[in-house]
């Protein structure tokens, strides 16, 4: 009788420990580490949907970037972290590529975090500082060959979309040239504008506003077809590159450890910010769309983390591009 009664009290202390975690978390702020510069796209995708999830969780969701390696440093800094939920990683395609393009890494991308879920793919443009010399895509691509000893390609380094994309432009022209790695492609931005750097192949959500207002060149976009923002830009497919394509996809990941319930609450807090009018009306501007209901969710972001490391190990191993 009174052993029924221990346990009976030990359950029902478990549920109401349960009930009571669940209901607590989160208790206070939430960091999102981007693992690029404040100012570059990725940010740009942080910063658009932190503020929603933070009015969903009722806790602010500050965004903290820690920019370098071409993301692996924001990427080692989550692995690492306590996994209470309070630490959170946004990352792109990089966590994929990122996987072959390193001999090794100091942290497991695919088995060393609890996934949260995906939130929006992002189109590249191919662009260069207002006053590059060629007019057209197939100009940009004789110039190029022609002077490849002068030409410089900013990239967010190793394991980065944008030298992602641009190892597969040199690859796709035959010309390597010389590249300047940036902690994000927000400084590398700067310096396009400034002047300083030559080419760039970077997300829409950083070069929309500079190509409109004139003061960058676009030439392509990256993606199967035209985009709705730019109608008079080629595809890099259709101006002379068959099936060059790369689309930029961005996640959120937890500490291996995170608990489910806060892993689910998140994922939850995620979707309302995805749902909102405001954010995909900004996101439409910036050529994007957010992710689906059920693209939000862990087992969606895991299945795309495994399929692109299979589609993108064999075109870098190809390419013969490998970082320590
Ligand atoms: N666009 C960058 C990249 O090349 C990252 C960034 O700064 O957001 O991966």
């Amino acid at each position: 009788m009174a052993r029924t009664k221990t346990l009976a009290a030990l359950s029902l202390g478990a549920i109401l420990m349960a009930g009571t975690a669940l209901a607590q978390y989160p208790e206070r702020t939430v960091t999102m580490v981007v693992p690029f510069s404040a100012g570059g796209p990725t940010d740009t995708v942080a910063r658009l949907i932190a503020d929603k999830m933070s009015a969903d969780l009722g806790q602010q969701v500050i965004v903290e970037n820690v920019g370098g390696a071409g993301g692996t440093l924001g990427a080692d800094r989550v692995a690492k972290a306590d996994p209470d939920g309070y630490t959170v990683l946004l990352h792109h395609i990089g966590m994929a590529t990122s996987a072959t393009l390193y001999r090794s890494l100091p942290y497991d991308p695919l088995n060393g975090f609890e996934y949260v879920g995906l939130v929006t793919e992002v189109p590249m443009t191919i662009v260069a500082r207002k006053d590059f010399e060629p007019a057209t895509f197939a100009d940009l691509v004789s110039y190029v060959k022609a002077n490849a000893d002068k030409v410089t390609m900013a990239n967010a380094g190793i394991g980065a979309a944008s030298h992602l994309c641009g190892m597969l432009f040199m690859s796709a022209i035959e010309t390597p040239l010389v590249t300047v790695p940036y902690k994000g492609t927000g400084p590398a931005m700067t310096d396009l504008l400034g002047g300083q750097v030559d080419l760039m192949c970077d997300q829409t959500t950083n070069t929309t506003e500079q190509i409109k207002g004139g003061t960058i060149k676009g030439y392509a976009v990256t993606t199967p077809a035209r985009l709705d923002i730019f109608p008079e830009m080629p595809t890099a497919s259709e101006a002379g590159l068959p099936g060059f394509e790369v689309s930029v996809w961005h996640g959120i990941y937890a500490p291996k450890g995170t608990p489910a319930e806060a892993v689910d609450r998140l994922s939850a807090a995620l979707k309302v910010a995805l749902a909102d009018p405001g954010i995909a009306a900004k996101m439409a501007e910036l050529g994007t769309s957010p992710s689906s209901a059920e693209d939000a969710t862990p087992a969606a972001l895991k299945a795309k983390l495994e399929a692109e490391i299979a589609l993108w190990r064999p075109v870098i191993q190809a390419a013969g591009v490998y970082a320590d």
